[in-house]
């Protein structure tokens, strides 16, 4: 469960509050204020605090007086005018604050994007609680015979459970003996930020995660991809439904653009051109590698 009912009820009483401001806000984004959104078994994101929204992407590429007396369409043409020609500093205007629980292995992917600002859950003060990532069946998958940074067709039968049974019982028994060394119960008790490195990498950790748009839509754009590892991409899918009550028509051209989008080289573009004018071009022909001209007709189906 990722919320006590202690947890809840201090969120149902932030969201019973509400404070006057002449900040700008976001509709869509008071909607998901302090709501905890579950992600995986036991992980969630909410949302702490923002600043700024669409408009105040538009405020700052215009270096605006006031909120700008364009209309709605002039700005979301503004938008995907800086996002198609990467002018990434409006965007960075937009700031988010996050409360994240989520898999050590997940927060380890996640902490490489360094443009973010962090805070995590200390286990050298406090104690972590027993609660793990156990995948659900059909994310219990085998080794990819294609790709060696993915994975293949799901587990099954007795190998499922008992992979599955190794999972839960190494995880449960870890605990047990954490709890046991660091109780002073009839003994010293070894300290937490020894007893800690016990434990599996798929126990829940926590943090608060500031971030900027623009570094923001670059993390999602990384992790909401389909390269990326199950675990961390359902994280960035939960964060791309925020983004787009919050920031619609940036998030609208970052879909269209980047997530929607592909980038080519000039030897592709070269190609494109050619057999638009009719010529039938090979891979030995185009002048890429072989790994280039598969994703190259990847991009153009
Ligand atoms: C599918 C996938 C597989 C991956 N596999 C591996 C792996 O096998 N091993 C591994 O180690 N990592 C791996 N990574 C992590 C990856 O290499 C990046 O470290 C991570 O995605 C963070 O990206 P970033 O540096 O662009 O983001 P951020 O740290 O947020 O940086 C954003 C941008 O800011 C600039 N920047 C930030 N800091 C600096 C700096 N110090 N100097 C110069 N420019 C800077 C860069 O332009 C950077 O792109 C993987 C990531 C993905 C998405």
């Amino acid at each position: 469960m990722p919320l006590s009912p202690e947890q809840q009820a201090e969120i149902d009483a932030q969201r019973a509050q509400s404070h006057q401001t002449l900040r700008a806000t976001a509709p869509g984004m008071e909607q998901h204020l302090y709501t905890a959104h579950p992600v995986l078994d036991h992980g969630f994101i909410r949302v702490i605090d923002y600043m700024g929204d669409d408009e105040a992407i538009c405020q700052a590429a215009r270096v605006s007086y006031g909120r700008g007396t364009k209309s709605v369409s002039n700005d979301e043409g503004l938008i995907r005018y800086l996002m198609r020609h990467w002018h990434s500093t409006p965007f960075e205007m937009c700031e988010i604050k996050l409360h994240v629980k989520l898999p050590v292995f997940v927060a380890r992917q996640w902490i490489r994007h360094r443009t973010a600002n962090v805070n995590e859950y200390s286990a050298r003060y406090s104690i972590l609680d027993r609660e793990f990532y156990i995948p659900s069946p059909d994310h219990l998958n085998a080794q990819s015979v294609v790709n060696n940074q993915g994975r293949g067709e799901a587990l099954s039968g007795e190998e499922a459970d008992r992979v599955l049974r190794y999972l839960r019982d190494d995880a449960m028994r870890a605990y047990d003996h954490y709890e046991e060394m660091i109780s002073d119960d009839g003994q010293q008790g070894l300290a937490r930020e020894l007893a800690r490195m016990n434990l599996p990498a798929n126990i829940y950790t926590q943090w608060y995660w500031k971030v900027d748009l623009h570094n923001l839509l670059h993390f999602l754009r990384l992790r909401a991809d389909a390269h990326a590892q199950y675990e961390i991409r359902v994280y960035a899918d939960a964060l791309c439904k925020i983004t787009a009550d919050w920031v619609p028509f940036a998030y609208r051209a970052f879909e269209d653009y980047r997530l929607g989008g592909a980038t080519l080289s000039g030897k592709a573009l070269d190609c494109l051109r050619r057999m638009l004018k009719g010529e039938e071009v090979t891979q030995e022909t185009s002048g890429m590698s072989k790994g280039e001209w598969r994703e190259f007709e990847g991009v153009i189906g």
